[in-house]
C-alpha cells in the first residue's frame, strides 16, 4: 500500500508519496500555502497521488490538525527526525529552518528525539528574514544565496528585530558598504540565533540541515562557520517533514 505524508507549513505545503513496497519517494509537490491552507493541502495531496488518495495519510506542520483526509497527525519535530534519519542514518543533530520558525533537534542512535529547541517568536532567525531582504533588493532567493557566497567579510548586523534590521541594512548601503557583505552579515546573524538553539540541545555532529532555507548554500556556509562544524543539507531538505510523515503514515 502506498503512503502519503503532507506537511502544512506556514509558508509552503509539501506532499510526498512513497513507493508501495519501499521507502522511496515516488512523487512530491511543494505549493505556496496561500490564504487557504485546507484547500492547498487538498490540492497537494490529490496532485501528488494523481487523484487516487491512499488510505495511509499522515499530516504534519503547523496546520496538521486541519488536514481533513489525514488519518493521523504527528509533530514536525518527530517527522523531520524520521525523515532525516532515514535519508542520513549517521545524523546526530538536525537544524530545520522554515519560513516562520526554526528548530534544533538532537537525535538518539535510532532516530528518536532526545531533545529539541524551537524559535517561532522572532522572524530574525527564520526564512522570512531572507524573504524580506530578497523582496527589498528585488533579488531571487537564489541570488540572495549567491551574494552571500561572494563575500568573505560578513558585516555585523546589530538589530535584534527584522524591521530594525531592514533599516540598518539600508543605512549600511547608504554608507557605501558592499551588498554582498551586508547579505553575508544577515546570514551570519541568522546563524548566530540558530547556534543558541543548537547549544540548548547540546548539538553535536554530524549535523544535517532541513527545511526550505537549507536550499540556500550561503546559509549552509554561515551555519558551518558559526557552529565550527560541517553542516550538510539533507537530501531534498524542504521535503523532509512530509517524507518523515509518509514514513510514519
Ligand atoms: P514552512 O514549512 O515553515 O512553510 P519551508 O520549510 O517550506 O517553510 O521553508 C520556506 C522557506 O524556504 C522560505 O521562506 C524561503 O526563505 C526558503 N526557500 C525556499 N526555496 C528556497 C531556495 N530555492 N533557495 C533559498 N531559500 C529557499
Amino acid at each position: 500500500m502506498s503512503r502519503l505524508g503532507i506537511d502544512i507549513g506556514s509558508t509552503t505545503v509539501k506532499a510526498v508519496l512513497l513507493n508501495d513496497d519501499s521507502d522511496e519517494i515516488v512523487s512530491s509537490i511543494i505549493l505556496p500555502t496561500g490564504n487557504s491552507p485546507v484547500e492547498t493541502a487538498k490540492t497537494a495531496a490529490l496532485k501528488v497521488s494523481d487523484g487516487d488518495l491512499p488510505t495511509d495519510i499522515c499530516a504534519t506542520g503547523y496546520g496538521r490538525k486541519i488536514a481533513p483526509f489525514a488519518i493521523k497527525d504527528i509533530t514536525e519535530i518527530t517527522c523531520h527526525a524520521a525523515g532525516v534519519k532515514a535519508m542520513h542514518p549517521n545524523a546526530a543533530t538536525i537544524i530545520d529552518i522554515g519560513g516562520q520558525d526554526s528548530k534544533a533537534i538532537r537525535l538518539d542512535a535510532r532516530g528518536g528525539v532526545l531533545d529539541f529547541a524551537m524559535n517561532d517568536k522572532c522572524a530574525a532567525g527564520t526564512g522570512s528574514f531572507l524573504d524580506s531582504i530578497a523582496r527589498r533588493f528585488e533579488l531571487t532567493l537564489e541570488q540572495v544565496a549567491q551574494k552571500c557566497l561572494q563575500s568573505d567579510n560578513p558585516l555585523p548586523i546589530s538589530a535584534t528585530c527584522v524591521v530594525f534590521a531592514e533599516s540598518e541594512v539600508i543605512g549600511l548601503l547608504t554608507q557605501g558598504h558592499d551588498l554582498a557583505d551586508i547579505i553575508s552579515g544577515i546570514h551570519a546573524s541568522i546563524a548566530a540565533r540558530i547556534s543558541r538553539l543548537y547549544a540548548q540541545v547540546q548539538g553535536c555532529g554530524p549535523v544535517y540541515f532541513s527545511g526550505g532555507v537549507a536550499k540556500n548554500e550561503g546559509m549552509i556556509l554561515a551555519l558551518s562557520r558559526e557552529l565550527s562544524t560541517e553542516v550538510k543539507a539533507a537530501h531534498e531538505p524542504q521535503l523532509m517533514g512530509a517524507y518523515g510523515a509518509a514514513l510514519l503514515a
